[in-house]
């Protein structure tokens, strides 16, 4: 009869634990250690917005002579059809604020609401509409201005910014300014600080930075 194997099994051999040098200094750490704000080295330098975000800019549509003659209508329903366009932008935006803290984004009725809701999410903060008018249901106060092709009015509900909060517009397109300023109005009325504004597609031709300044304005595709 043959001898029955031994069934004895062998502890597995446990690697000794490295043991952190007494003499390991914040200086000798391994960069993973580093905080990103205060030791990290700076990112590489980003490519220039327009060269970035080319391919969401190719599925802009333009269409002539809309909503009236001599207006070349900058049509975003295109971008927004494809998913990944439409993340690349928000992302986009949204890194322009990392690091900064935002309670609120306000949204322009109605292209505004795209963005500005998406971003809000992103950013953790607020999403306050800002309406024409007659369509918020409670109190609110209202502005009137001047946009590239008609005169209009926007509404903000009372109470709807908190006193001191930090706010960023957002829109899909910046012409004239005139409705961004606008909203801006309704905000600072509240005591809330613009601390920016975020547009889509920026139509620098028409200069409507200028009309926003000092408060800076982000945008993404610029023409
Ligand atoms: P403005 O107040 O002149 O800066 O105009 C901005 C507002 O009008 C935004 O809500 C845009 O959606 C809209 N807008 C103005 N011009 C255009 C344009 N050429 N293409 C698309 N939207 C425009």
């Amino acid at each position: 009869m043959a001898a029955k194997k031994s069934k004895k099994k062998t502890k597995p051999t446990v690697p000794p634990t490295t043991t952190r040098s007494s003499k390991t200094s914040r200086s000798s750490r391994p960069p993973e250690f580093y905080s990103a704000r205060t030791l990290a080295p700076p990112p590489p330098k980003a490519a220039p917005s327009n060269e970035r975000f080319a391919w969401a800019r190719s599925l802009i549509r333009d269409v002539p002579d809309f909503p009236k003659p001599g207006i070349l209508f900058k049509d975003i329903t295109t971008l927004l059809a494809v998913p990944r366009a439409f993340h690349m932008v928000l992302d986009g935006i949204a890194e322009r604020f990392i690091g900064e803290h935002v309670d609120a984004v306000v949204g322009v009725e109605a292209r505004g609401f795209i963005f500005g809701g998406a971003l809000a999410a992103r950013l953790n903060a607020s999403f306050v509409p800002a309406r024409k008018p007659g369509k918020l249901p409670a109190a609110a106060d209202r502005v009137a201005y001047i946009t590239e092709y008609s005169t209009a009015e926007l509404e903000m509900h009372l109470g709807a910014i908190r006193e001191g909060a930090r706010v960023i517009v957002v829109d899909d397109v910046l012409a004239t300014g005139g409705t961004a300023r606008a909203a801006a109005e309704l905000v600072q009325r509240q005591g809330g600080d613009v601390v920016a504004f975020a547009f889509v597609v920026e139509l620098s031709f028409i200069g409507g930075r200028a009309k926003l300044a000092p408060i800076p304005v982000e945008s993404i595709i610029t023409y």
